[in-house]
């Protein structure tokens, strides 16, 4: 048959062979072709785990999926597009209307919208709770309650959640525990080994590593997870098999990355320690956190994000900002090179000075994740900003 060589080059591919890509290939495909049609109603009707189509499952995906389930500890996952898409389908698939849930005060801001503003749409009643007021969950949990929700450390006050309590006083009322372990990684913190049943990633931050794609990932339970599979399916939070191939690259290299990222971490905090422009510094690892002994029960380091309060308020943290000249000002965290912001100026800035003080964001609050660079060059930075603060 002599096809028109326009035919021909639409239908013209790579044919699979039996070498093996050692760098992983991108499957960047909405959808997978079948033999016949017997193994294509097969596959629909569930009864083989074939890809269908990418907004259900993906080779890409899946790769990043499995490498995050090792590194937790997990059995099953799925992953979104973003964070907030993971948060969000997870409270859409456990929660119904007339359900309760439980957080803390301290959560991301996105987190509190959705909890705060669009659950009570759908009848989903809430509670929050101060991060150090673990055992009054006993009082809040009432029967209607399914989930807790919770975030640690937190972003931004670096806040720390008892996991083990939290995990142990849930489970007595057949409650879920979700966690959100964006800021420890599973470098350093595998909620899963403390009880948890889900465990949320913005993939966005350490686990991309380079600000360059945003992701999200839900692992644990797979009971819950085919729950959340059912719900991202037909609902379509999927991560792009690009931004997976990209993510799952990351992974490889998540484990030498965050110990450098954590050393130097620690080596600005204790810089800080004592600096007279500084009214306190908060790293999880610091024995003048509050919550060191949980910190260090939990996490085997502190993670590479520093916090601190510039004396003066908020000018004071502003004008520390602008004096910087390596760090870089940005909405983001967990990238190769390092980013100062002050939430009471940006992210907080709507809240009210009151609710800002509720959550510890204070007006010289100053979040520094700190990157790759070397560690003098990025204290040398801190210290002639602060100067000018
Ligand atoms: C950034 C962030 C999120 C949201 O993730 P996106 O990928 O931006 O949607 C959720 N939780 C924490 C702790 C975060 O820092």
């Amino acid at each position: 048959m002599s096809e028109h060589p326009i035919t021909r080059a639409v239908r013209t591919r790579v044919e699979r062979t039996n070498e093996m890509e050692h760098s992983s290939p991108l499957f960047l495909t909405s959808s997978f072709c079948f033999d016949n049609a017997e193994d294509m109603r097969a596959a629909f009707a569930d009864e083989t785990d074939d890809n269908i189509y990418s907004r259900f499952s993906n080779p890409s995906v899946q790769e990043f999926i499995d490498k995050v389930c090792a590194l937790e500890g997990a059995e099953a996952g799925f992953a979104t597009a973003s964070g907030m898409s993971a948060i969000f389908s997870t409270f859409m698939t456990l929660l119904s209307a007339g359900d309760h849930m439980i957080s803390f005060n301290a959560i991301f801001g996105s987190t509190h919208t959705i909890i705060t503003k669009y659950l009570p749409k759908w009848g989903i009643t809430h509670d929050y709770l101060a991060v150090d007021q673990v055992e009054s969950l006993k009082t809040l949990i009432k029967p209607t309650t399914k989930l807790i929700y919770l975030e640690t450390p937190t972003n931004p006050g670096l806040d720390v959640v008892d996991m083990q309590r939290v995990v142990d006083i849930a489970h007595e009322h057949g409650v879920i525990v979700v966690v959100d372990n964006c800021f420890a990684t599973p470098i350093f913190q595998r909620p899963i080994e403390f009880g948890a049943d889900l465990v949320i990633h913005s993939a966005t931050k350490w686990i991309d590593g380079q600000g360059r794609t945003l992701g999200g990932v839900i692992v644990g339970k797979p009971s819950l997870i085919k729950d959340i599979y059912t719900f991202c399916r037909s609902s379509g939070p999927a991560l792009s098999p690009f931004n997976a191939w990209v993510l799952s690259k990351s992974l490889e290299t998540l484990e030498v990355r965050m110990e450098r990222h954590a050393q130097s971490a620690l080596t600005v905090a204790q810089a800080l320690e004592g600096h007279e422009k500084v009214s306190w510094v908060k790293y999880p690892h610091l024995k003048s956190h509050p919550n060191y002994e949980i910190a260090k029960r939990q996490m085997s380091s502190g993670g590479g994000v520093v916090c601190f309060e510039v004396k003066g308020g908020i000018e004071s943290g502003r004008n520390f900002l602008n004096a910087l000249k390596l760090f870089s000002m940005t909405a983001n965290l967990g990238d190769a090179r390092s980013i100062a912001s002050h939430p009471a100026s940006t992210t907080h800035a709507k809240l009210s000075e009151a609710e800002r003080q509720q959550v510890n964001i204070t007006p010289g609050l100053i979040r520094l994740s700190i990157g790759l660079e070397k560690v003098d060059d990025l204290i040398a930075d801190v210290v002639q900003a602060l100067e000018k603060a």
